[in-house]
């Protein structure tokens, strides 16, 4: 069972409990793609810029932020093996370059002195731990806050704006918490058609929201219990990277069980190991504690055994992903 929930969790679950399985339940990882490393570096970008003095906030300096915060990532694990050719990458990049070109045709950043920039949300709403980490949070003139997120997508139309506002919605529930004052504004800025969504929040809006993320909250708490994660198809499915693997779209769909099991059993023997490491010399460990009774040697050798099952499970899994 999981101990804290994000907004972007959270959402994926009331889209697909199944998605949601695969993902955070069997952790089947989804390797980055170009799209998330696009949208990475151009946030990195962003807020790199906020870093410089007001005068030294021009498009040449941002799309120089991109090219070093790229050039810091891209040998990365993840990200080595994302372009075939140079042609690609450099394709990527002018349409990340554009991005941020964009961008600057909706704020003038010499103009705007954030408050927080990729800052850590955290907080309870009754039992659930929320957490996250919202983009930018401005004062307007008149000194009230503004909660702001990038999206490097493209806006929806007006009229199916209002729920790509939650994750912001439970920012600002946070906020609120922490700060004792109420957000007045919440601003999507879409760079894919320069677009800039906003919401003025109150009370109200926030209460709604509230209700809703306890309700899935309520929903996962039950799919934990009963190992029900039913797949819900839905207008995303073609992009979802489960889809080989999904059973709504295979009848022989491999069942992912097994790992969900290992992965319980891999985390109890972590907590273990985890408790007993807390005591430099074994020795001081009480006659009474549960944890005296470990054996680390076999303990260990139980845990490389599991991950060694599991990885060849999952490498079973990525061959048919990756079909
Ligand atoms: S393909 Fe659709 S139904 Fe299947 S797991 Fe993905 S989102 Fe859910």
């Amino acid at each position: 069972m999981i101990k804290n929930l994000s907004p972007s969790r959270a959402s994926q679950f009331k889209t697909c409990p199944k998605q949601y399985k695969f993902a955070n339940v069997d952790k089947i990882i989804e390797p980055t793609n170009e799209v998330q490393a696009k949208g990475t570096t151009v946030h990195q970008a962003l807020e790199d810029l906020y870093e410089l003095p007001k005068e030294e906030r021009s498009s040449e300096n941002l799309y120089n932020l991109f090219r070093n915060a790229w050039t810091k990532v891209r040998g990365n694990d993840e990200h080595v093996d994302l372009f075939d050719t140079i042609e690609e990458e450099k394709e990527w990049g002018l349409d990340a370059l554009n991005l941020l070109a964009n961008y600057l045709t909706l704020e003038n950043p010499k103009e705007i002195e954030p408050m927080e920039k990729e800052r850590w949300v955290r907080g309870s709403i009754d039992d659930l731990n929320l957490r996250g980490i919202l983009d930018r949070m401005d004062r307007d003139k008149d000194g009230n806050l503004i909660i702001i997120d990038y999206k490097s997508g493209k806006a929806p139309s007006a009229k199916y704006k209002e729920p790509r506002f939650f994750a912001l919605k439970l920012y600002a529930l946070l906020i609120k918490d922490e700060l004792g004052e109420m957000p007045k504004e919440l601003k999507l800025i879409y760079l894919q058609n320069s677009t800039i969504h906003t919401l003025q929040i109150d009370e109200d809006i926030l209460n709604k929201a509230k209700e809703e993320i306890l309700d899935i909250w309520n929903n996962i708490k039950n799919a934990y219990e009963n190992n029900q994660f039913p797949a819900t198809k839905n207008t995303l499915c073609d992009w979802c990277y489960y889809k080989p693997i999904c059973p709504e779209f295979n009848d022989s769909a491999p069942d992912t069980d097994d790992l969900q099991n290992i992965n319980i059993e891999i985390e109890d023997l972590e907590k273990n190991i985890e408790a007993v490491t807390m005591f430099e010399n074994p020795d001081d460990i009480p006659d009474e504690s549960p944890i005296k009774k470990i054996d680390m040697e076999s303990t260990n050798e139980q845990l490389k055994n599991l991950k060694d099952k599991k990885q060849s499970i999952i490498n079973e899994i990525e061959k048919i992903l990756r079909k």
